[in-house]
């Protein structure tokens, strides 16, 4: 839909945005109003490249998209009826837990070998484990890739589905080939459109899944669902999407917890939501209550960071792992709410 500055166009403006619209396949509707006239597009709208040619104009004031320029994780996309299933649960019909340590420490891989056991015990589906770790500070650890022994040990021991971070090409291969069920794009990679491109490329053929977090300094909704466009693009649609804070505005919180975007989300796409709440506080303390209002917010899962001993792990498990009692009692409640939802709210 075409808003023009004026209540209405001129005719040579009329006919220069009709010559733009027929180059794209489309036609100009106008909808007249007793004051302003409005030009509906019809035909695909989605070209990008015709609606900036259309608002390069200096007589328009703005272009309303109807159709979504995600075709494939529009909620009304034939991709709607698709249902991923992971570690037992298939997302949608039970609240999915994720839940680990943040990094693999690879020379006490025993505190991972025990954290893994004590999520399997406390009711997570899924193991998380860092192997290699974006870190703002350039001197801190990054990661190893003798870590991916250690993950994927964990996973024979426990029989639980793994999912790790991957940030460049040669970490997603790494990780297929060793055989991780999920991959992880982390915030700072979300917008990063090559990764994108290759784990939808990589994955395509393959039964894993994809957990993108939504990037710290993400912009509007569509933003989300569109960086998700570009791995589903290459065939695989086992995407998840995990809000985990964006760029922090609250003094006291890591970041601006954002798990109220689930119901934004689910109005746009059929996307399982996966919330990270312990990215979005990052404090053990805060970790609980920012789960369950995810879940009350309508989250298909959690992916919550854990330790058997915060104090000796690396990376964010000191100060944002929950010790294991702690997690098997917040999936205790979170499967509690997410039941109420269910019962008493959904659909409505
Ligand atoms: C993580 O999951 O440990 C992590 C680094 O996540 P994010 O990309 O959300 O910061
Ligand atoms: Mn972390």
């Amino acid at each position: 839909m075409i808003l023009p500055k004026s209540n209405r166009l001129t005719s040579l403006q009329l006919a220069e945005i009709t010559a733009i619209v027929t180059e794209f396949g489309c036609k100009i509707q106008p909808i007249i109003g007793a004051v302003r006239t409005i030009y509906a597009i019809v035909g695909d709208e989605r070209d990008e490249l015709m609606i900036n040619r259309l608002e390069g104009l200096d007589y328009i004031e703005r272009i309303d998209r109807i159709q979504s320029p995600f075709k494939l994780m529009d909620k009304r996309s034939d991709l709607a009826s698709h249902r991923i299933k992971m570690g037992g649960v298939t997302l949608g019909e039970e609240l999915l837990v994720i839940a680990g340590a943040c990094t693999i420490d690879p020379k006490n891989p025993n505190y991972f070998y025990e954290t893994a056991a004590a999520v399997k015990e406390a009711g997570a589906h899924v193991l998380r484990g860092g192997v290699w770790k974006p870190r703002t500070n350039p001197y801190t650890f990054q990661g190893d890739v003798k870590s991916m022994d250690i993950l994927m040990e964990a996973s024979r021991r426990t029989g639980l589905p793994v999912d790790t971070e991957v940030m460049e090409e040669a970490h997603v291969k790494l990780a297929l080939d060793a055989g991780v069920h999920s991959l992880q794009i982390g915030a700072r990679n979300a917008l990063n459109y090559s990764l994108l491109r290759a784990v939808g490329r990589a994955i395509a053929e393959r039964d894993v899944a994809v957990l993108l977090k939504r990037g710290m300094h993400m912009g509007p909704i569509s933003e989300f669902i569109s960086a998700a466009e570009y791995i589903v693009a290459f065939g695989n649609p086992n995407i998840i999407l995990c809000p985990r804070g964006t760029a922090p505005t609250l003094d006291g919180y890591r970041n601006h917890p954002d798990e109220s975007i689930t119901p934004l989300l689910k109005e746009k796409t059929w996307a399982p939501v996966v919330v990270d709440p312990s990215h979005s506080v990052g404090k053990a303390l805060y970790v609980p209550a920012c789960a369950l209002a995810a879940v009350a917010y309508g989250a298909d899962g959690l992916c919550i960071e854990a330790h058997v001993d915060p104090s000796h792990g690396i990376g964010d498990d000191p100060k944002q792992a929950l010790l294991p009692e702690l997690l098997a009692e917040t999936i205790a409640q979170c499967k509690q709410l997410w039941a109420m939802r269910r019962g008493s709210l959904a659909g409505k």
